[in-house]
């Protein structure tokens, strides 16, 4: 537990600082709602890009334990084809009531949704519908105007 803790403080500031270094330019504001969504609805990719098939994810699964921690949980078709055809996975860790059951052993990854790719945000990639954080950018109205 106390090697944990340690590891999770030190990917904590790893995260702070990279979020500082690289994503200046935009913010998450918000607060989290707790509607599970995001543990629902992941998407992996592969060089090929996302996975598109249960063949492939379950290939990933045998060469990777680490999938195993995931089940398939739907498909995307989206209007604008960035995702169109992406499967979506649900973690086995998301309880019935959305809680997380390993909260305090959590991947990296989940301690540090909703991260900032601006890539993403410039392709127009917005949050979950009904979440409740939302990207903004850094910067005051007024500022603008200097
Ligand atoms: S989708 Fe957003 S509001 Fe819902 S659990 Fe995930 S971070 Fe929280
Ligand atoms: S480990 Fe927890 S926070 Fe991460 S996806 Fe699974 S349920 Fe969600």
């Amino acid at each position: 537990m106390l090697l944990n803790n340690i590891k999770n403080f030190l990917e904590d500031i790893f995260l702070e600082i990279n979020n500082k270094l690289f994503s200046s330019k935009y913010v998450v504001r918000g607060k989290c709602k707790r509607c599970g969504k995001c543990c629902r609805n992941i998407l992996f990719s592969t060089k090929e890009g996302y996975v598109k098939s249960e063949k492939v994810f379950k290939q990933m699964q045998r060469k990777y334990r680490y999938y195993r921690n995931f089940r398939i949980s739907g498909v995307i078709s989206d209007k604008l084809d960035f995702q169109n055809g992406a499967l979506t996975f649900e973690c086995k860790f998301i309880s019935k009531k959305n809680k997380c059951l390993i909260y305090p052993i959590r991947p990296i990854f989940c301690r540090d949704y909703p991260n900032i790719n601006p890539d993403l945000i410039y392709n127009g990639v917005e949050m979950l519908d009904g979440c409740g954080f939302y990207f903004d950018v850094n910067k005051k109205f007024k500022e603008y105007l200097k």
